[in-house]
């Protein structure tokens, strides 16, 4: 169905489209005869409303995983972090997004030294000197979602460990760097990710990736941290996702828990590092949101 100039937007901001996503569509119709290029879809385009909705929510986010980073520290358990969490993202009126989430148990994600993603918190695995852990929050505020995570070292952790934790920190960044507006696709974002990531001689996993968040805990993109450039979706104003790239000191492969169902390690027993947040594509650039 065609929407007239004078129409409410398909974007539900209830304005009129010639003011609001008229000049987008032209736009994004100059790339529709690029086969490598996919166009976004109109459903993950949010609209200031649904952005301010998720800004409010990766406020809460933030402040949770700030707590968290004061608290984690060597003998304290993962089912701490855990309780903390839930205390923190209710408190402030909202609910932990991996709670009950497929029946996933807990409210935190909390992934140790060769655990890739989706470690369970449980009252054994006490952190001790040398760990690594990915803490992994997403909390849902009146509808909406946010997602980040970050990672901490315990006590004396190996020089080379650090190395992993602070290469995969940057690489992140560096996949942020890669976002712009109308000129680059999600496939710029791993490029730029898996070139910079390379010469350190890592892996990066490349079936476990960001996605598109907001509205939904997981939406499209799928954003994979090993790419090409100019493939995969346009990036386009209003497209919030995360990126999140997970990698391993040593081989890509990994396995999962079959007693969980969820936690993902390295086959290797090698540790692997992640960082996340959740970004916003602008009319400039991108900004972060949560991390
Ligand atoms: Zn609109």
């Amino acid at each position: 169905m065609k929407i007239g100039p004078n129409s409410p937007c398909w974007c539900k901001s209830k304005k009129k489209y010639k003011v609001c996503h008229m000049q987008f569509d032209e736009r994004l119709k100059g790339f529709s005869k690029n086969p490598k290029i996919e166009l976004p879809p109109r459903e993950i385009i949010k609209n200031d409303k649904q952005i301010a909705g998720i800004k409010k929510a990766a406020k809460v986010n933030n402040l949770v995983l700030d707590e968290v980073s004061k608290m984690v520290k060597e003998g304290i358990t993962t089912a701490e972090i855990d309780l903390l969490v839930y205390k923190l993202i209710t408190d402030n009126g909202g609910i932990p997004a991996t709670l009950g989430y497929y029946g996933y148990p807990k409210s935190v994600c909390t992934s140790v030294n060769e655990q890739v993603c989706h470690g369970i918190p449980d009252d054994k695995t006490v952190l001790k000197s040398g760990d690594i852990i990915n803490v992994d929050v997403t909390t849902i505020l009146d509808g909406f979602y946010a997602d980040a995570s970050r990672m901490f070292m315990i006590g004396d952790v190996a020089e080379e460990t650090r190395k992993l934790v602070e290469v995969t920190k940057e690489a992140r960044e560096v996949g942020f760097k890669a976002i712009k507006p109308w000129e680059t696709c999600v496939g710029d974002i791993g490029y730029a990710i898996s070139e910079y990531v390379k010469p350190f001689g890592y892996s990066i996993i490349r079936d476990i990736g960001g996605h598109g968040v907001g509205i939904d805990f997981h939406e499209d993109p799928y954003v994979c941290h090993i790419g090409q450039p100019m493939t995969g979706m346009l990036l386009v104003p209003g497209m919030v996702f995360t990126i999140e790239p997970m990698i391993n000191m040593g081989k890509e492969d990994f396995y999962e828990d079959e007693s969980n169902g969820w936690t993902i390690y390295t086959e290797d027993k090698k540790p692997s590092a992640q960082w996340e947040y959740t970004v916003l594509v602008t009319e400039e650039g991108a900004e972060i949101i949560a991390y």
